[in-house]
C-alpha cells in the first residue's frame, strides 16, 4: 500500500466494488456511502487518521460513527 502525503488538490475518483473491503473494518460486501455526513467524517478520523471520504465505508461503519443526537 502506497501513503502519499502531497498537498495537490487532485480529485481521484475511486470505483467501489461490492466485496472490497471496508478500510476501516476490513469486513467486506455492504453498501458503501458515498456522501456522508461531517460529524460522521470526524469521528472516523479520531480512530482512522489517514481515512478520507473517498475510501468509502460500510454502513456499519457509518451506523458506528454517526454521533448521537440526544438533544
Ligand atoms: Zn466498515
Amino acid at each position: 500500500m502506497k501513503v502519499t502525503d502531497d498537498r495537490c488538490s487532485a480529485v481521484v475518483l475511486k470505483v467501489l466494488f461490492l466485496g472490497t473491503p471496508c478500510p476501516l473494518c476490513s469486513f467486506a460486501g455492504h453498501v458503501w456511502v458515498g456522501g456522508m455526513e461531517e460529524e460522521i467524517i470526524e469521528n472516523i478520523r479520531d480512530d482512522f487518521p489517514r481515512w478520507s471520504p473517498e475510501e468509502g465505508a460500510c454502513e456499519r461503519c457509518i451506523e458506528a460513527y454517526r454521533p448521537p443526537r440526544l438533544i
